[in-house]
């Protein structure tokens, strides 16, 4: 038996309880969690803005130890840490074949199942989902063998799950999707545990003005401890404006949407100059649709473009990041703002929808 977080009903809190998770097959793992972080994308599916299979064990952004591997693995050995990736590579499709192992196609097509099509997670005779194929918000998860990264040199915990996530999709947004170059302007909108390694990202690939868009302040001062030249406080005036000015009349040459929404895909659209580069990073509601200004989009040649989890593999990019964190590259340490216990896992989720700064983190 293991103490899991569920998610029976959608806008109902997440029901803390004892659940029965099967051994690993062939080409599995056991992994006992040591950290998951509170991420915005299961407050997406536990709000029903995003589609799920019920009942689910929600968290994609974790770390733990190799407790047992099942038949063919040979990738990792128990005693290892290791990080989750919530898009396991099956190796053969066309996603994953061309360089793309990010979108696995067979991933997608099972979802919140194993490959197999079946769940290691019981209650009773009912199936219980795992989100990613990662299902951190419990003490123990079996994952894909492909779902687990091993580190060389072990980290903390909490700063090993948030490579899990949001580091690599933030940082990889401006490394392996956007391609930032030095001196570029930068404009990023949305200050929370992604738009924070976008900052990051910017900084080192060396931007010259980065600007960070939120509506509270604290969340915008918090962002200059990671690499923020300018803020525009949103609530106040409005941002495009706001970019513009800072920018010389021009607009940024790179613009991050990190929040979620038609409106902020619309405004990363309009303060990004000419031959500028739009990325969008944040998930809006399911059928959201954003207004784009046809004409401008041809006479300014701007690029627009969407990118999921840093666009890269997980296995190579995260021991990178592993790596950069371990130089003081990459500022984590400040990252990591609260601590909370899988029994309070509900409280950390109202903490990050009244704005807390930073990233909330699950220790077990
Ligand atoms: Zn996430
Ligand atoms: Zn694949």
């Amino acid at each position: 038996m293991v103490k899991a977080a569920v998610l029976y009903e959608t806008k109902t809190p997440l029901v803390v309880e004892e659940l029965e998770l099967d051994d690993p097959q062939a080409g599995e793992v056991l992994v006992k969690i040591g950290a998951a972080g509170i991420c915005r994308s299961d407050r997406h599916f536990m709000h029903g803005d995003a589609p799920i299979a019920l009942p689910v064990v929600l968290g994609h952004e974790g770390a733990g130890t190799v407790e047992k591997v099942g038949p063919g693995v040979t990738s990792v050995r128990p005693g290892q840490q290791v990080i989750l990736s919530f898009v396991p590579s099956c190796g053969r499709c066309k996603s994953c074949v061309t360089g793309k192992s990010h979108l696995c196609d067979n991933h997608a097509a099972t979802g919140p199942n194993m490959y197999d099509g079946t769940t290691r997670l019981h209650k009773g005779d009912q199936r219980i989902h795992h989100m990613g194929k990662t299902a951190c918000f419990a003490e123990y998860s079996v994952v894909p063998e492909t779902g687990c990264v091993p580190i060389d040199t072990p980290i903390g915990m909490d700063k090993a799950a948030l490579i899990g996530c949001c580091v690599p999709t933030g940082v990889g947004a401006v490394t392996s999707s956007a391609k930032v170059t030095p001196g570029s302007t930068v404009a990023v909108i949305g200050c929370g545990g992604v738009g924070l390694n976008v900052i990051m990202g910017a900084a080192l690939v060396n931007a010259s003005k980065i600007i960070a868009i939120d509506i509270r302040e604290s969340q915008l001062e918090f962002a200059m401890k990671f690499g923020a030249t300018h803020t525009v406080n949103a609530s106040d005036k409005d941002p495009v404006a706001q970019v513009k000015e800072l920018t010389g009349g021009k607009g940024a040459d790179y613009t991050f949407e990190v929040f979620g929404s038609a409106d902020t895909v619309k405004a990363a659209y309009d303060m990004a100059g000419k031959s500028g580069t739009v990325t969008i990073v944040g998930i809006a509601p399911v059928g959201a649709e954003a207004a784009i200004n046809a004409v401008d989009m041809v006479r300014n040649e701007k690029t627009m473009r969407g990118t999921y989890y840093g666009s890269t593999h997980s296995s190579v990019e995260m021991p990178k990041l592993v790596d950069m964190y371990l130089a003081g590259k990459l500022n984590l340490d400040d990252l990591v703002v609260r601590h909370y216990s899988l029994d309070q896992i509900n409280d950390a989720y109202d903490d990050m929808d009244k704005g807390e700064v930073g990233r909330g983190v699950i220790m077990y």
